[in-house]
């Protein structure tokens, strides 16, 4: 007699208790899941933990910038502080109970996956082996530090640290401060500290565009209203106008010549015709490359910043960090008491360094030589149940990725289906369907407006846009429903019998 074999409840690892991680967490306490998060450090919130610096605000409306399913009326404003979202993210956490499923202090060094036993093996750094049937890799694209290769940067005798690592005690207020870079984090840095520090200094290799947007901060009587009505919250997430700005954006990206990304640089452009007074500062702020060629820069009140008096925008390129300050390579110093290095990221590591083995001892190492890659974003061949939230050749640019993790979300919820049917006990997507859509991406991704001539983080090593190149609702449709045919499956074991 043949009995049915019900498998055993799959288990599975996420990576990472950031903003996609605890999305997973979430999805899989909901589903009745076996399943544990790993988290390297001490404390949840990913990007939203490691980053502190005076002035963090999540250019995402605040609104949108939450889980669909986890409304929150307390925002203070339009766009919320990163300490808020910091909040808003462990307030979510222990709502949905995932707290008890987070291995604090747990980095996942090795994730193998044995071809006898059909599972990954995690490693954990006290030497710790745990087994996992499905790896949710959550671990977030921006968060090494890239530190400037600038020659005597060890010398300085001031405080001198990453943005990203930011130094609670080291002196800003009414002292000299310099900020090397001028990315988003920059710019949200330099907006902070023009009113605190002495004297300021935005160290700039290359200019940026800024996009003005709207501020505001809601009254306690909106949050009232929002707290009895979530349909007013509703109402901002998916308003017609933030949406169609959206696709309006993702047009511009796509349609170097169409008239949205003309609509996008004429802005930026007016901004800082008619914002900056000085005419020799403007042209010192005046980029040389296309607007959104770089990730765009929103910001209300930068450029009222830079007009301070005690602020200085320096162009001319350094040439060291001496003990005192920034030698420009002019031969000009500029002295400082604390420098701080909001020089970017390492965005081609993903979960690397995790030591990620696949079958027959693939290493992801070699699958990644020439550059990141994924079928659609989520999952590798030879990686099998290997599946990945915000991965490489995710949308990039002014979305909220938490709106593109639930995407991605469902479409795996989809791949897991057979999985958890017993219907089959691996899935990966195929190697030729991956080349398929390396190809048509990367032909797309070149005549993007990323690769339209500028540096940034998003291109890859060899130049080419690392993103996803078609436009929001492409990638939405995208992610409704996996093209199955494109995924290898690996039969079910064998149905146990008995006599
Ligand atoms: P970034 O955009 O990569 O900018 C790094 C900056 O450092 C650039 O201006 C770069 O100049 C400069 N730089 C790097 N090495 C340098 C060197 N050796 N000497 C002089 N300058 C150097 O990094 P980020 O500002 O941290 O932002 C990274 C991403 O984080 C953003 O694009 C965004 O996706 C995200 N972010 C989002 C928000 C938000 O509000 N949602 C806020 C902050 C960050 P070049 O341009 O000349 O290379």
């Amino acid at each position: 007699m043949t009995i049915s074999h019900e498998r055993e409840r799959l288990r599975y690892a996420v990576i990472g208790a950031g903003m996609a991680g605890l999305l997973a967490g979430i999805k899989l306490k909901e589903a009745g899941e076996d399943f544990t998060v790993y988290e390297k450090a001490d404390r949840l919130g990913g990007t939203w933990r490691d980053n502190r610096y005076p002035g963090l605000t999540c250019d995402v409306p605040a609104h949108a910038y939450t889980y669909s399913f986890a409304p929150h009326a307390e925002w203070e404003a339009y766009y919320a502080k990163g300490e808020e979202i910091r909040n808003y993210f462990e307030l979510t956490a222990t709502k949905h109970g995932i707290i008890p499923h987070i291995r604090f202090d747990s980095e996942v060094v090795s994730c193998i996956w044995g071809d006898d036993e059909g599972c990954w093996t995690l490693g954990l750094p006290t030497g710790e082996q745990v087994k996992a049937d499905v790896v949710i890799a959550a671990s977030g694209v921006l968060h090494h530090p890239r530190m400037p290769d600038i020659e005597g940067i060890d010398s300085f005798a001031g405080r001198i640290f990453h943005s990203a690592r930011w130094e609670d005690d080291a002196p800003v207020d009414g002292v000299r401060v310099g900020v090397i870079g001028n990315g988003s984090t920059g710019v949200q840095i330099i907006t902070a500290l023009h009113d605190r520090a002495d004297n300021l200094v935005h160290f700039q290799r290359s200019p940026q565009w800024i996009m003005p947007v709207p501020y505001f901060r809601y009254s306690e009587e909106e949050r009232e209203a929002f707290r009895r009505d979530p349909a007013l919250i509703d109402a901002i997430r998916y308003d017609e106008e933030y949406w169609s700005n959206i696709h309006r954006f993702t047009r511009a990206i796509t349609e170097v010549d169409g008239p949205d990304i003309a609509m996008v640089e004429q802005l930026c452009l007016d901004n800082l015709e008619n914002s900056v007074r000085d005419s020799e500062l403007k042209e010192k702020l005046r980029p040389d490359y296309r607007a959104a060629c770089k990730r765009l820069i929103y910001s209300w009140s930068y450029y009222d910043a830079v007009q301070q008096p005690n602020v200085v925008v320096e162009r001319e390129g350094i040439a060291r960090i001496e003990p005192e300050g920034v030698r420009l390579k002019d031969g000009r110093l500029q002295p400082l008491d604390t420098l701080v290095l909001a020089t970017g990221f390492e965005a081609d590591r993903f979960i690397r360094p995790t030591t990620v083995r696949g079958r027959n001892g693939a290493s992801l190492d070699d699958a990644w030589s020439v550059r990141p890659t994924a079928y659609y974003a989520i999952s590798i061949p030879e990686f099998p149940n290997f599946f990945m939230l915000n991965g490489p050749t995710s949308p990039v640019g002014n979305f909220s990725l938490i709106d593109i993790a639930e995407r991605q979300w469902d479409y795996i919820e989809q791949l897991l289906e057979p999985l958890r049917q017993n219907k089959a006990q691996a899935v990966e997507a195929k190697a030729e369907a991956l080349a398929a859509y390396d190809e048509r991406r990367i032909e797309a991704a070149r005549t993007t407006i990323f690769g339209s001539g500028c540096s940034s983080w998003y291109l890859d090593a060899t130049g080419v846009p690392a993103s996803w190149p078609w436009s929001y609702e492409a990638f939405a449709d995208a992610m409704a429903a996996p093209v199955m045919d494109d995924y290898a499956l690996t039969p079910a074991l064998e149905p146990a019998t008995a006599a």
